[in-house]
């Protein structure tokens, strides 16, 4: 697969109009709308090989997320992309729209930036949803201004339609997965691909290769494990882990479960569908009022779904993920759940090894007793 840069160059070459978002949840099907081309910068871990631009301006111990975007959007920002869209989650990214700008100013190559706050309290309050509306109207005019085209309510809900559709066909290839019909490490390359592609070209994406899993078998029997974290480990080591007889049962990764696995109800009004969106959005440690329901939601998955091991990819300086892995573990101890605990920085892609050996170690503790490995 091209690396995220390469994949930019594709787009801007039709002639697309880019808008660089970050973090995780935008509001896609709106930017979509107004014929723009949202791109999610994120994941880029394996593709930013330099971080020298962005360690001007940002401290090492920000976390390899924020450094990578960093990088990209101050290096190539005024040549890959139209605009940058943003909102509040963590710390790390409160102030990063100004320290990005300020980047750009000086070297004169200043992004038009869209910023949105969404509330860090339960949008259950009227006073939350009716600001977040209030948000989200603003937004379409900024939208207007910037496309020079008013916004449609018929073209909005094609959009919902065509994200909803995307959102469906990532959760149907994770159940493949899931059901050891299909490898997790190539389903989890797929739906990350989306986060660079137009979403008129993942969904054909997704259909093949959902198509393709029918018949395919690697592993249904072997015992499930789910995957936490920000983002999902490099790819090798999620070869790693089903070479070495685990099956990825569910995952509860931000880049993957977490952006999907909620949908709204289809409307042609984006102040009620972005309501909903924010509202009942998946549980996640970066939209805070959700992160009540997630220790509930992941005994739920880790039942439902036999899972005997759970495996934490932590962000490293990622505070908002751990904070909430010790009550985490307990649980997931009182169900019978094994856990692994991994950490990854921006050097460790250099040296993934001794991960290979924690994973090899864990799946053979996880499978002790049971025929796991291929003959
Ligand atoms: S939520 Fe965590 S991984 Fe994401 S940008 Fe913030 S600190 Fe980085």
């Amino acid at each position: 697969m091209k690396g995220f840069p390469a994949c930019l160059e594709d787009l801007k070459a039709q002639g697309r109009t880019l808008v660089g978002c970050f973090p995780l949840y935008p509001p896609l099907e709106l930017l979509h709308s107004f014929g723009l081309t949202p791109v999610v910068l994120w994941g880029m871990r394996e593709d930013i090989t330099s971080l020298a631009l962005s360690d001007r301006h940002l401290q090492p111990y920000a976390c390899g997320v924020a450094r990578c975007l960093s990088e990209l959007v101050i290096s190539r920002g005024h040549e890959l992309l139209d605009a940058l869209f943003m909102y509040n989650a963590c710390d790390t990214l409160r102030n990063l729209p100004e320290i990005l700008q300020a980047a750009l100013i000086r070297d004169g190559r200043e992004l038009p930036l869209f910023r949105m706050h969404i509330p860090a309290v339960p949008l259950e309050r009227p006073y939350a949803a009716s600001y977040l509306k209030d948000r989200i109207r603003l937004l379409v005019r900024e939208l207007e201004a910037f496309t020079g085209r008013p916004f449609s309510q018929e073209r909005f809900l094609k959009s919902v339609s065509l994200y909803s559709r995307r959102r469906r066909l990532c959760g149907e290839l994770e159940k493949a997965a899931a059901e050891g019909r299909f490898s997790f490490a190539d389903c989890a390359g797929i739906i990350l691909a989306g986060s660079r592609m137009p979403v008129e070209d993942h969904i054909p994406a997704l259909e093949s290769s959902i198509q393709s899993a029918g018949g395919r078998d690697v592993g249904g029997e072997r015992p499930g494990v789910m995957l936490s974290g920000i983002l999902p480990p490099p790819m090798i080591l999620l070869e790693t882990l089903e070479h070495s007889g685990l099956r990825v049962a569910a995952n509860d990764i931000a880049a993957l479960k977490r952006s999907y696995a909620y949908q709204p109800a289809e409307t042609d009004d984006p102040e009620t569908y972005y309501e909903d969106f924010y509202r009942n959005h998946y549980p996640c440690t970066t939209i805070l009022p959700s992160a009540d329901r997630r220790v509930d939601t992941i005994r739920r998955i880790v039942r439902e779904r036999d899972v005997k091991g759970f495996i934490f990819i932590g962000e490293k300086f990622c505070e908002y993920e751990y904070f909430e892995i010790p009550e985490m573990e307990k649980m997931l101890r009182n169900e019978g759940v094994q856990v692994l605990q991994l950490e990854m920085s921006m050097d460790d892609i250099l040296n993934l090894d001794a991960y290979r050996t924690r994973i090899e170690a864990f799946s053979e503790m996880l499978c002790q007793g049971r025929q796991c490995k291929e003959a």
